[in-house]
């Protein structure tokens, strides 16, 4: 397609134009993408190459942002020209002043923000706008691990929690909270440098900088940092040459008052695998979890959530919600997700019967998260072996069974490697776990009652997820 120059586009018609952009957008995405998300946005007026649109409410700008953004400005600058944008227009309300930029990828407004950039934001900080304590709902699960970031986020190194080690299971706000601190931080000082960065991509781009010789500029550059910010510190298990310049980037950083932030799914003195040099290290500050929401705090998040995406649902639908769905918030905010999908979709109200619907339909793909420790724990149950048996050298028959149907399950319902899978059991090592899993593949060919135990012990543990 030609690209036609942003001077004719002033008389281009509207709707003509956003036909067009439909076109291509509908050749890119999936049919109940483009039917749910697309096909709602009415096109206003096109004037200097900028297309207004309406959208039903606030929710589709912030999902077309996160998900079509790329997809959006392609299209625009095929149809309308290089420095085409979108406008968003929330309802029928026509004021410039609800309207949101779709503001990724146009030329002349990343040239002004790059010379105004302050000179120490010459490195990308991967801090998420949206990750800020306003929108944190307090409950009583959350209460201390807010309140301790707020503190940090307000006096960066100059509290005792430092390090901050919050953890918890899956979806329960860690990364929404220390990406908070790390948001609060660089606005209330803005020489501050603040870097958030999850331990996972630590790993690879120290693995880069070895493969390209450059490490010592890779950890002078965390070394520079006031703010480090590490989500998701249980990768490190295992990786130890990693662990090692993590250790001395922390003694540096700490010893000259700069901030620690971390979060894990465990606490330290959990994290098998880890140095016992680190662990010390992150139990220096201050360490708190956070906890499934309550209740109340469940309603109070819906409500929240659902307000900031324009949709009014009942009470009667919120505690509908709220009781079905009790295990963490990344869930809760899933449910809205698709409630407001559903409801799109079909043009329909957002009544009792699609709530209903909707919840029947998270129950049925409910990720799966199973832990190593969970299912070592229901083996153990089973068998009335104590736990710290299988971890240790026991070589007692049952001790053994229970260590390889542990090790055997493990393999089979979590993502974990062999090597993960050996940490966890005393540190053995990964053809340990493969010699495991080949025996009791084996045991459960010829042997009923091992294959009934594992059976009943599977689904016991496939129930706690579902
Ligand atoms: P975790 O890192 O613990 O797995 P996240 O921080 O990614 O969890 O949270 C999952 C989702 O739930 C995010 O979208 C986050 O904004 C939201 N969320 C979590 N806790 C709260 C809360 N207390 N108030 C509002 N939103 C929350
Ligand atoms: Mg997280």
């Amino acid at each position: 397609m030609s690209i036609i120059s942003p001077e004719l586009n002033t008389a281009l018609d509207p709707a003509q134009s956003w036909k067009e952009c439909l076109k291509i957008i509908r050749e890119n995405v999936p049919f109940i993408t483009y039917n749910t998300w697309f096909l709602p946005i009415k096109p206003i007026e096109i004037e200097d190459s900028v297309l207004k649109v309406t959208v039903p409410n606030s929710f589709f700008v912030e999902w077309i942002d996160e998900h079509y953004n790329t997809l959006i400005n392609k299209t625009l600058s095929q149809v309308l020209g290089n420095s085409a944008k979108l406008v968003y227009v929330v309802g029928d309300d026509k004021d410039e002043n609800v309207a949101f930029e779709n503001s990724f990828n146009i030329p002349h407004k990343i040239e002004k923000a790059k010379i105004e950039e302050p000179k120490n934001k010459e490195y990308e900080s991967f801090l998420n706008p949206r990750y800020v304590f306003d929108n944190f709902i307090k409950g009583e699960g959350n209460q201390l691990a807010r309140a301790a970031a707020f503190a940090v986020g307000d006096s960066p190194g100059e509290t005792s929690f430092n390090p901050l080690f919050i953890y918890g299971g899956v979806g329960l706000g860690k990364t929404h909270l220390i990406q908070a601190i790390g948001n609060r931080i660089v606005s209330k000082y803005p020489n501050k440098r603040a870097i958030y960065l999850s331990a996972d991509i630590f790993t690879v781009e120290f693995v880069e900088a070895i493969q390209s010789n450059s490490v010592n500029e890779f950890s002078a550059f965390y070394k520079s940092m006031d703010v480090l910010i590490i989500d998701d510190i249980q990768f490190l298990v295992g990786k130890e040459k990693t662990q090692d310049l993590f250790f001395h980037i922390f003694n540096i950083l700490h010893q000259s008052g700069k901030q620690i932030v971390l979060s894990s799914d465990k606490p330290p003195k959990d994290l098998k695998g880890l140095n016992e040099r680190l662990i010390s290290r992150f139990q220096w500050g201050l360490t708190t979890d956070v906890q499934p929401p309550d209740f109340e705090t469940r309603i109070a998040i819906l409500k929240n959530k659902s307000e900031n995406y324009g949709i009014y649902l009942s009470n009667e639908i919120l505690e509908f919600i709220a009781h079905n769905i009790t295990s963490n918030i990344r869930e809760l905010e899933g449910c809205l997700i698709k409630l407001l999908a559903n409801a799109s979709l079909n043009s329909k109200e957002i009544d009792f019967e699609l709530a209903k619907k909707t919840v029947k339909e998270i129950a049925t793909t409910r990720q799966v998260n199973i832990s190593i420790d969970y299912i070592t724990k229901i083996v153990c149950e089973f068998f009335k072996v104590e736990e710290n048996k299988v971890r240790e050298k026991n070589r007692k028959k049952e001790v053994v069974l229970a260590r390889q149907i542990a090790m055997y399950l493990s393999k089979k319902l979590t993502r974990s490697s062999l090597k993960t899978i050996g940490l966890h059991f005393g540190g053995r090592d990964h053809s340990t776990v493969i010699h495991a899993y080949n025996t009791i593949e084996k045991t459960l060919a010829d042997d009923i009652k091992i294959r009934d135990s594992v059976d009943s012990i599977k689904n016991k543990i496939e129930l706690s997820f579902s």
